[in-house]
């Protein structure tokens, strides 16, 4: 069991050994460069960190949580990202597993929360559908009572990873006569019930990440509603309130930095080295300081929390600006590499006399690229973001 001590220096210190020591090379080595980790690597990743009290630290300890602070979650955050280790996903131990252990009932928490904690149960998130994303409380995906059962019809879309998920949460509308944000409520359904049917989205950067899910008279018992009916959109919104401070995604952009950083230090351009031109240097350094900036503005949400204090609306900020960095580094490592991040870069190069072959972080920085245009979508777009601030913040 990993021993998280008190001093953080000590414990992001401890943490940075346990990744170098622990996080298994052949997935470093394909996370370094940007690859997908197929499912059974990642699990074996979770059951690895589960065994160590290090999967899901954030929950209460009586659900194998170890309650840790949130300075702490944001150091193990960056030192996970940093040792090159697989991002985790989110909606699985940020969202569904707080999400029952605050409000699910006891037979809930029982069912799911050891599962979710042991790392080999997936879940995914069916809240959008086609007409309902930024407008969420739009949903029609309609649940009706039968018996014991609720009766699911209705079609989810950009539900990420739900190839490989076991279960699903879903808001669904269970009374169509009240304002849309009053008839909706919150279930959960196996991925292995019948009338599911799963269909692959294979995006431009080339990953299936999202699928359209159909539900044609899908059946989940009443009991796997979690609170009240017609109370999900509370569940809803709720959910995003876990994961708040993350969604400025420090880690995540240092590790995008330091790719960055290799292909500068390891590309030349017209003899030079691309980390000495002024270009680089110029971009590079002003990506660095809005990141030590947002770090910055992060801390003190963090230090506000700490002391008990309400986030407010301009919590905000973090995510629009977080996402948009991750985007910004990922333009400049591709930017970097010029040409030799085109997609079919290795014929073109291979065809050219004298040129190496290039490397899996080459080959792979153009479909990062396209990937990171989602991080200013999910979660809320840029957009709505936004207008919180420009409403609830600066009252215009
Ligand atoms: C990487 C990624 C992962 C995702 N994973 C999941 C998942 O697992 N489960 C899930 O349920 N969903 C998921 N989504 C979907 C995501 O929640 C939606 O894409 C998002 O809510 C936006 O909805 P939409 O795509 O329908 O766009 P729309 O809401 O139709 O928006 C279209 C455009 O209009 C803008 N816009 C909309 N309303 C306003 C407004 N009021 N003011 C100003 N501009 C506005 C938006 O910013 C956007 O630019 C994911 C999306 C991405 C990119």
């Amino acid at each position: 069991m990993f021993e998280a001590t008190e001093d953080l220096a000590g414990f992001r210190q401890d943490l940075r050994r346990f990744v170098r020591q622990h996080l298994p090379d052949e997935l470093r080595q394909s996370v370094r460069q940007g690859q997908q980790p197929t499912r059974e690597q990642q699990t074996r990743w979770h059951e690895l960190l589960a065994a160590q009290g290090l999967l899901v630290p954030h929950w209460p300890a009586k659900w194998g949580g170890r309650g840790w602070s949130v300075p702490q979650q944001m150091i193990y955050d960056e030192e996970m990202a940093l040792g090159d280790a697989p991002e985790l996903n989110s909606v699985t131990f940020d969202m569904i597993g707080p999400v029952l252990a605050r409000y699910g009932n006891p037979e809930q928490q029982q069912r799911f929360l050891p599962a979710i904690a042991s790392g080999r149960q997936w879940w995914c998130q069916g809240y959008s559908e086609p007409n309902a994303g930024s407008d969420l409380a739009s949903v029609a995906t309609r649940a009706e009572r039968d018996g014991d059962d609720y009766v699911i019809n209705g079609a989810k879309i950009w539900t990420s990873y739900a190839q490989y998920a076991d279960w699903i949460f879903a808001l669904v509308r269970t009374d169509r006569e009240v304002k849309p944000q009053a008839g909706i409520s919150f279930v959960l359904i196996d991925m292995k019930a019948p009338g599911i049917t799963v269909r692959p989205i294979v995006g431009i950067h080339g990953w299936v990440v999202f699928n359209e899910v159909f539900f044609d008279n899908v059946r989940t018992p009443v009991t796997l509603r979690v609170g009240e009916e017609n109370q999900g959109w509370t569940l809803a919104k709720s959910l995003l309130e876990f994961e708040r401070l993350k969604l400025a995604r420090i880690g995540e952009n240092k590790r995008r930095m330091a790719r960055a950083r290799e292909v500068g230090l390891t590309r030349t351009r017209g003899g030079r080295r691309v980390a000495d031109l002024p270009w680089f240097r110029e971009r590079f350094a002003e990506l660095h300081a809005r990141l030590i900036a947002l770090e910055a503005n992060a801390g003190r949400f963090v230090a506000r929390q700490a002391a008990g204090e309400k986030l407010g609306a301009e919590v905000s900020m973090l995510k629009m600006r977080g996402s948009r960095l991750i985007q910004l580094w990922e333009e400049l490592t591709v930017d970097a590499l010029g040409a030799e991040a085109m997609p079919l870069a290795q014929d073109w190069l291979l065809g050219t006399p004298g040129a190496a072959p290039r490397d899996a972080l080459a080959g792979t920085a153009s479909s990062r690229r396209f990937l990171g245009r989602g991080y200013t979508i999910a979660g809320g777009s840029s957009e709505i973001q936004h207008n919180i601030l420009a409403k609830q913040v600066l009252g215009l």
